[in-house]
């Protein structure tokens, strides 16, 4: 049976497994995918660990995105935009990276959601793993202007010359957020909700009824997406569909068959503390 894994710190929270489980029921393709716990000191080691028992294939998520993308020997182009790896597949010299969380998004808000994407003016908060993937899939699809914030500015910096638009893509700072105008899609890519908070934001950002995405789900989605609701927003979307899509073409990569992802969303949304209510 082939073996597969989800890495990152911390890791109990994660769904993976059970997703990757269902997509194995449903497509009949036998497969162990369990979670290993990794910090940034420990991935490299335990990334090898895991190859040396039989390891196949890996999902990497926060913080060790970035450290996979290093470490990958060759990467997709999707991957290379995003300077981020989510998705590993065990070659004959090393390690494949791929990046499946924009393509996610974008399936998750178009297909599940039925947002149209082209030509909104969008604001990306954070400069991380998430927000680095999520970024050119955004752009592929058709946004307009893309402005990138993040608390540390250098990171967002960085993100917006990957991206290589410079009259489409712009870094600014959140104090400047007041004076950039309207946007028409929002998406808050920071792990802040994970501590229970938000980062630091004026009201005026939801004055237009942007759509408003939080690319975390269940509690960390809550503070950002209360207050966006409470702001008479009706756009809301957690990152759960996103995390359901984003496995599915991870799972393609390794077992070259896509699955059906509703039954699964529709398992995990009912249990989850947190409705998304753009559908
Ligand atoms: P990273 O650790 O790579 O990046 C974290 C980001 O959050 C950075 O931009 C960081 O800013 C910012 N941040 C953290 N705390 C605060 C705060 N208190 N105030 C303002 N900004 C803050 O994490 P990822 O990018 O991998 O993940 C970000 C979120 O996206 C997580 O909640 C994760 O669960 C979610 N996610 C969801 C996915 C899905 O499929 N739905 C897939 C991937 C991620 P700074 O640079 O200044 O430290």
């Amino acid at each position: 049976m082939k073996h597969f894994s989800v890495l990152g710190h911390p890791i109990a929270h994660s769904l993976s497994p059970r997703i990757h489980a269902a997509f194995g029921r449903q497509t009949g393709i036998e497969l162990k995918y369990d979670a290993i716990d990794a910090t940034a000191e420990e991935f490299f080691d335990t990334l090898q660990a895991f190859a040396d028992a039989g390891g196949v294939g890996a999902n990497i998520t926060l913080p060790l995105k970035q450290s996979a993308f290093a470490l990958s020997s060759s990467v997709t182009d999707r991957a290379r935009r995003a300077g981020a790896v989510n998705t590993l597949a065990r070659t004959g010299d090393g390690w494949h990276g791929d990046n499946t969380d924009g393509e996610g998004l974008v399936r998750d808000l178009t297909g599940r959601h039925g947002l149209d994407l082209r030509g909104r003016r969008t604001l990306l908060i954070g400069a991380g793993g998430a927000a680095r993937g999520v970024a050119p899939a955004l752009l592929d699809a058709g946004i307009g202007d893309l402005y990138v914030v993040n608390r540390t500015s250098e990171r967002a910096d960085a993100l917006v010359d990957a991206m290589g638009q410079p009259g489409r893509v712009h870094s600014r700072y959140l104090h400047d957020l007041r004076t950039l105008g309207d946007f028409d899609l929002i998406i808050n890519a920071t792990s802040a909700g994970r501590g229970a908070s938000l980062p630091d934001l004026p009201l005026s950002l939801f004055s237009p009824r942007p759509a408003v995405v939080d690319l975390s789900y269940g509690e960390a989605a809550i503070p950002f997406l209360a207050w966006a609701r409470a702001n008479d927003v009706r756009d809301v979307v957690d990152g759960l569909g996103m995390l359901v899509e984003q496995a599915a073409e991870s799972f393609a990569l390794w077992h070259g068959v896509r699955p059906q992802t509703d039954a699964i969303y529709a398992e995990l949304r009912a249990k989850d503390v947190v409705l998304a209510t753009a559908d």
